[in-house]
């Protein structure tokens, strides 16, 4: 292991900051159908595969990019806001998300362990917010959520998990990142932080690992495995 942190074993690491959807919760299935959904009612095209590839941008910076590259124009404050506003009533309209099986149990192991937890979300969506805080009731606070509302720049801009760290008072070198987003992992490690990438999508592991991931794994329990190993 390239990492310090991960050679001197678990008691080095002082907080994880986990993403949000695709990490904590299953939900990008449903994310990547209701942008699709949202750009179809404009007559646009929105494969779910570049929604994978975009995860973890802003809505607006999502609207943006789309924009920038398809219509080779900007995209107008109004077209953003009502874009984005579809999607989430799109997404709300579906079945709530649901956590993956075991990673409340990870967490509850980290607490243990005196680690603390973080989330590091590219959502604006309150309702997914306060949903957050009350399925991981006492593992998850809603002043240790660095939002999209947190920030100028999303991922892959390393803000976000640059204000993670300026919040939580730890330093780089005291944390690692779970993500499963390619932006999400640039992000991450532009912060300078050691980077596990999880795939729990629909993308090839070899994304994850170009885009920077220290380590890349499959799922919830592989993920357990990582950190706690003596666990079977
Ligand atoms: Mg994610």
């Amino acid at each position: 292991m390239k990492n310090k942190l991960l050679q001197n074993g678990l008691s080095s690491i002082k907080a994880i900051f986990f993403d949000m959807d695709g990490v904590i919760y299953d939900s990008m299935g449903h994310h990547s159908v209701a942008w699709n959904k949202a750009f179809a009612f404009l007559g646009l095209d929105f494969p779910l595969e570049q929604v994978y590839m975009n995860e973890g941008r802003t809505g607006s910076s999502t609207v943006q990019m789309f924009f920038r590259e398809k219509l080779g124009r900007e995209a107008t404050a109004e077209e953003i806001a009502s874009i984005y506003a579809q999607k989430s009533k799109i997404f709300e309209s579906m079945p709530k998300p649901i956590p993956f099986e075991g990673i409340a149990g990870l967490m509850r192991q980290f607490k243990s362990a005196g680690v603390a937890i973080w989330v590091v979300t590219g959502s604006a969506q309150d309702q997914l917010l306060d949903g957050l805080c009350r399925d991981f009731s006492g593992l998850i606070l809603r002043e240790k959520i660095v939002s999209a509302k947190d920030v100028k720049q999303g991922k892959p801009n390393p803000e976000p998990y640059l204000k993670a760290l300026k919040s939580s008072g730890f330093s780089a070198g005291e944390v690692v990142v779970i993500e499963n987003a390619p932006l999400g992992v640039q992000s991450a490690k532009a912060a300078g932080i050691f980077t596990v990438g999880i795939n729990t999508g629909i993308l090839d592991d070899e994304i994850l690992w170009n885009s920077g991931a220290d380590v890349v794994v499959k799922g919830i329990s592989q993920l357990g495995k990582f950190f706690f190993p003596q666990k079977v």
